[in-house]
């Protein structure tokens, strides 16, 4: 006879870690799809159906970033345990007590990161599965008390259910992970369920991103420049650089179909680095060929700006480049900032140190909570073109923007004026005291080499406007 309880304890122990998720101690991926796979032969064999919740908590990179990873953990596990709760205190009562602890045990899982996926047998319609998704999101939303403050966790849920939304493990977890990304999508903090609409925008997404990753690696990018005009002394101040998606075979891509995605799946972080390096290193190759010194304006995503080595890796990249920090400006949105007032403060005195200009894009779309503006050490705020379009038939947007020019001017900062387009709202602009215009009035962005020709060739005409005063009495309002 062999004593084999030791080797029993090995074999239960590499079990436990081939299938168990050490921080929380439920299946991990791969139980899960073979819990799945099992629950989903049991439904074909008794004709029932069976849902699929994909669950993943919101924000949760934040709770990391600014709490701190021990901090992450706990609230991992808090979300584990009150998972676990709903699905025993509900779908599985009618069982016995340690056959509902096994099952229901089993019925929730962790992929990874903060994606949970919850296997409920127990529905039989699409309203039990949405009932189940709303008392899940009930007890997310009771606070956890941490050591020294208390936070409050929200998750978005996608739900598949089988039949109907697919038949093998495969498929189901897929189209509930695209239901997912919808309910992220229309705000977070709800469920929503699978639809076959959905279903084409995730593949179309899914071919973008993994166009997008090749773009990366070849480096499909252009820069384009679009011209910052100061107004009152009617000459070129400098440039934003904006970017653009060149693929080989069609034409260009404009950055709102594609930095969201970049944004979402972090490769805006390689991406953003290239912009920066290209935007620095044109800059200084100019002013060596001997244009005017100009300042380049870098847009900022807020995945960009929580970079933990944002300010080395700029520093860096201006030290690489030879630019003075005081030619480059960073322009990042309210949202971004007011996220996390205190740390945006710290980056941005990191930031102002270096000698690098900051400014608020699009101003007045976001949270526009004032009390902001004067904990940050900002240079400008840049006026949406929403309220720049309708100045001229529009009183509110008239009075919006006059009043965003007479707070900034009282807090010391510069205001420009985005998206101008005719000649009338570039002279009621300057008359309310708008310190700088862009917009296709003077120029669109243009590749590097046209920038550089319109510079020479057409600033100097573009931004000699006539006599403005005529215009102006013509509208009846200065
Ligand atoms: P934004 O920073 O507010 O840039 C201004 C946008 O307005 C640009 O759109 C520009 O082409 C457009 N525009 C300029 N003048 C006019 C005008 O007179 N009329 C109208 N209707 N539009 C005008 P674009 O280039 O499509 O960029 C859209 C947004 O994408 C940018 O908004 C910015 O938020 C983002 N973006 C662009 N490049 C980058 C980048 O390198 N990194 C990051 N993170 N975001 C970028
Ligand atoms: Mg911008
Ligand atoms: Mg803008």
């Amino acid at each position: 006879m062999i004593d084999i309880t030791q080797r029993r304890r090995t074999e239960d122990k590499v079990h436990y870690l081939a299938y168990c998720d050490s921080l929380t101690g439920l299946p991990n991926r791969s139980l899960m799809k073979e819990l799945l796979e099992q629950a989903l032969a049991n439904a074909l064999r008794y004709r029932r159906s069976l849902a699929v919740l994909f669950l993943d908590v919101d924000h949760f990179k934040r709770i990391n970033d600014t709490l701190g990873h021990d901090v992450g953990d706990t609230v991992l596990r808090e979300v584990a345990q009150r998972l676990l709760g709903c699905v025993r205190a509900s779908d599985l009562v009618s069982r016995k007590a340690d056959d509902a602890k096994a099952v229901s045990d089993q019925a929730v899982s962790r992929l990874g990161g903060d994606e949970f996926v919850i296997i409920l047998t127990e529905v039989s319609t699409t309203e039990d599965a949405a009932a189940a998704a709303a008392r899940i999101a009930a007890a997310l939303n009771a606070p956890v008390q941490l050591a020294h403050e208390e936070i409050t966790i929200t998750a978005s849920i996608g739900i598949s259910v089988y039949p109907g939304d697919g038949a093998d493990a495969e498929s189901l977890l897929k189209h509930a992970d695209a239901a997912m990304y919808q309910a992220k999508e229309e705000g977070r903090n709800k469920h929503r369920f699978f639809t076959r609409a959905l279903d084409e925008r995730a593949s179309r997404r899914f071919a973008l991103e993994s166009r997008l990753r090749k773009a990366v690696e070849r480096c499909d990018f252009v820069l384009h420049y679009q011209p910052k005009i100061d107004v009152r002394r009617r000459c070129v101040i400098g440039m934003e650089a904006l970017l653009r998606w060149q693929p080989l075979d069609e034409g260009l891509i404009p950055p709102a179909e594609f930095i969201p995605l970049a944004d979402d799946n972090g490769l805006i972080v390689p991406i953003g680095e290239w912009v920066l390096q290209e935007a620095c290193r044109q800059l200084v190759e100019w002013q060596a060929a001997g244009l005017p010194r100009l300042c380049v304006a870098v847009n900022l995503s807020a995945v960009q700006f929580k970079q933990p080595r944002l300010v080395e890796r700029i520093s860096h990249i201006l030290a690489k480049s030879g630019l003075d920090p005081t030619s480059l400006e960073l322009e990042l949105t309210e949202s971004v900032l007011v996220e996390d007032i205190a740390a945006s403060a710290t980056i941005l005195n990191t930031l102002k140190d270096l000698g690098v200009s900051i400014s608020i894009d699009d101003f007045g779309t976001g949270y526009s909570s004032l009390a902001y503006l004067k904990r940050f050490p900002l240079n400008a705020l840049k006026i949406d073109r929403s309220f720049v379009r309708d100045i001229i038939t529009d009183p509110n947007d008239a009075a919006i923007v006059s009043a965003t020019i007479a707070l900034a001017h009282n807090l010391r900062l510069r205001v420009i004026a985005e998206g101008v387009e005719q000649r009338v709202q570039v002279d009621i602009l300057r008359a309310q005291g708008c310190d700088e215009v862009q917009g296709y009035f003077f120029s669109p962005p243009l590749p590097a080499a046209e920038f550089a020709d319109w510079l020479r060739r057409d600033a100097p005409a573009v931004t000699d406007w006539a006599a403005t005063e005529p215009l102006l009495a013509a509208i009846g309002r200065h």
